[in-house]
């Protein structure tokens, strides 16, 4: 299918454009028809369509003619080339390894390791690991202990209970010990759990009368890594059975791991017997990073997305977000999903007036703007995103709009549903999921999702 013409014109195109806005706009294009009247090219989805549409048009049309093409019109086209056009790539990989093959066989899941010994591993973030998480005051000690702990589990610091605010890498960090552990003995049993799905299990298993294989499945673990949990509190048959997990590790000396974002005497309705009992090793107040610290972070994971910010740069984004890596993060990534998109170097006057606007946000903004602007936006008339009309092209925006409709305004799901016009709220939570999900792997969602923010707020 004309794919030595259309391999010829990317490979000049390649040449003239950045990188990674080479590999978000041309990666899994084609051609669908080629003739002197007109060429269809192949695209993945429709922001794709919407940004060749209007940045590369002229570029595509001169680089044909190069080539000995001079059709009259060039035409995109929504379809799906042989491999699925939506590669599997998710933010993690991209984010660690500035070298991703973007090829569209990157559809197998890197690093996948044969460690099955226990179920619980697939709980445990490969991409958290000790060389990428950048070490400064607030966080160098819970560090320390950490990699202490990882070389010698069960023998020092036990059990650890690291504590602090949202968002600043305990999360991170204890499962990083997780996986250096099992790097350094893949038949260790590392569990890692939140301590929502500990209670739900928990519930489960009683129910099903599995009490006993419950028990037996955490009071064999070699590492128990047991996230959140504050949210233990209140749950007072869990906390009996919790009691009887810490002490049989405690007693093999098994490593026990657990963070919360406030320390133990804080945690509300927690049995004395337990509150004691994550004071008899190690406590850490984790701080959120100092400003050098935020600065390297945010030099690092820019440097991860083949991007290089100037100081003034990151010192606006390090100043900016004081409280949370989680957010400073986002914020890094809005200000580059940005700037790629238009195809700009990011530069102090951008990052002020994108980030400096989303902190005043005004109030008043309503559905029905939001609504407008998502319409605007892939230039379809708004009726067609209230209507009944199930064309790709419409059904997601009518899903962005949803998601931006629970992310500006924080509306219910119901509510959501009735601002499109319809009556059956699961609708809304599967698509502010899905763009929720995309906007994690895909660089052409974000930006489309940023682009409506930015006017938004403008
Ligand atoms: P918490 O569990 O404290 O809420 P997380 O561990 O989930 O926070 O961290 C939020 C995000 O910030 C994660 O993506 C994490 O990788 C990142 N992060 C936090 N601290 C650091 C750090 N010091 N270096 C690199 N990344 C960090
Ligand atoms: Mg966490």
């Amino acid at each position: 299918m004309h794919s030595n013409l259309w391999q010829a014109v990317l490979g000049e195109i390649e040449l003239s454009i950045t990188r990674p806005n080479f590999i978000t706009w041309f990666s899994n294009t084609g051609l669908l028809r080629e003739d002197e009247d007109l060429v269809i090219v192949a695209v993945p989805n429709v922001f794709i369509k919407q940004q060749l549409e209007r940045k590369y048009t002229d570029l595509i049309v001169a680089t044909l003619k190069k080539n000995g093409v001079n059709p009259k019109q060039l035409e995109f086209k929504v379809h799906a080339l042989a491999p699925k056009h939506t590669s599997t790539t998710n933010e993690d990989i991209v984010i660690n390894q500035p070298q991703v093959n973007t090829s569209p066989q990157t559809t197998t899941t890197p690093q996948v390791t044969s460690t099955a010994a226990s179920p619980s591993r697939l709980h445990i973030n490969e991409r958290y690991t000790f060389e990428n998480f950048i070490v400064g005051s607030g966080n160098e000690l819970a560090f320390a202990a950490c990699q202490s702990i990882a070389q010698n589990p069960g023998t020092k610091y036990n059990p650890l209970f690291l504590y602090g605010g949202v968002g600043i890498g305990k999360t991170h960090l204890i499962q990083a010990v997780g996986n250096a552990v099992i790097s350094n003995n893949p038949h260790a049993k590392v569990i890692y759990i939140s301590t929502e799905q500990f209670v739900q299990e928990f519930v489960q298993a009683l129910r099903y009368k599995k009490a006993g294989d419950f028990a037996n499945h955490y009071r064999t673990a070699d590492v128990l890594i047991v996230d959140d949990i504050q949210f233990i509190a209140g749950k007072e048959k869990m906390q009996e059975e919790f009691f009887h997990t810490f002490n049989s590790l405690h007693q093999s000396n098994k490593q026990i791991i657990m963070s919360s974002d406030k320390p133990p005497k804080d945690i509300p309705t927690l049995e004395e017997r337990l509150r004691s009992r994550f004071a008899w090793g190690m406590s850490i107040d984790m701080q959120i990073p100092d400003f050098e610290t935020r600065c390297a972070i945010i030099q690092t994971k820019a440097q991860n997305q083949d991007s290089v910010l100037s100081n003034d740069v990151v010192e606006y984004l390090a100043n900016n977000v004081q409280t949370n890596i989680r957010e400073l993060e986002g914020a890094l990534n809005q200000l580059l999903a940005f700037c790629e998109m238009r195809g700009l170097e990011p530069n102090l006057a951008i990052a002020t007036s994108l980030l400096g606007v989303s902190k005043s946000r005004p109030k008043h903004l309503s559905a029905k703007q939001i609504i407008e602007r998502t319409a605007r936006h892939f230039q379809i008339p708004v009726e067609d995103i209230l209507g009944p009309k199930r064309d790709k092209d419409i059904v997601v925006p009518r899903q962005i709009a949803m998601y931006m409709l629970r992310s500006e305004l924080h509306l219910s799901f119901p509510k959501i549903a009735r601002e499109l016009g319809r009556k059956d709220h699961t609708t809304a939570i599967h698509s502010v999921e899905k763009i929720e999900k995309e906007a994690r792997v895909d660089n052409s969602m974000r930006s489309a999702i940023a682009d409506i923010k930015e006017r938004l707020y403008a």
